[in-house]
């Protein structure tokens, strides 16, 4: 019985730690052609791709999206910065994908980021940093939906 009690346990920590987390690959990467290095770091950590577009934000859709920045002094570069060019948004799904991904990511400033992330390797700046994570599941659930619909996620 305590064995049967364990295994119930141990079955529900894994289904619980599947997780779904958003991702941008930033216009700096569209633009140097590096999508492909940056999604093979996310596929090597074990994470999936289980929806992805290649799109042009609008200031609209930028501006909303990062509006939790909307008091900061870099809110409006960064808004600009999302629409110089194209973006791929992608759900990433995996065990605990949110930390693991921004595990993948490294630190928002690249001159701190662990080497082997991607910011250590691909970004330039702290604004041009190539990559977007949800940083919970909570903000997850909230982003996805802004560029997705549920037929679009198709695993
Ligand atoms: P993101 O939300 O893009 O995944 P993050 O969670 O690591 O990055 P946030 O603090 O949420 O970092 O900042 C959002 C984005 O705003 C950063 O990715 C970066 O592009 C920009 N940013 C953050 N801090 C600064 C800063 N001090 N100067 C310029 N840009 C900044
Ligand atoms: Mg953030």
């Amino acid at each position: 019985m305590e064995r049967a009690n364990s295994d119930n346990h141990a079955l529900q920590k894994v289904t619980m730690a599947l997780e779904r987390t958003f991702s941008i690959i930033k216009p700096d990467a569209t633009e140097r052609n590096i999508t492909g290095l940056v999604n093979a770091k996310i596929e090597e950590a074990g994470l999936r791709i289980i929806g992805q577009k290649r799109i042009h934000m609008t200031t609209e859709q930028a501006s909303k999206f990062y509006d939790i920045h909307r008091d900061r002094p870099f809110y409006s570069d960064l808004v600009d910065f999302m629409t110089t060019g194209p973006v791929i948004v992608q759900i990433l799904e995996g065990e605990n994908a949110v930390s693991k991904y921004r595990e993948v990511m490294g630190r928002t400033d690249p001159s701190e980021a662990a080497p082997g992330t991607i910011r250590a390797e691909f970004s330039k700046s702290i604004d041009a940093n190539t990559v977007h994570g949800s940083d919970s599941l909570e903000t997850a659930a909230i982003e996805i939906p802004q560029f997705f619909t549920d037929d679009e996620i198709v695993g």
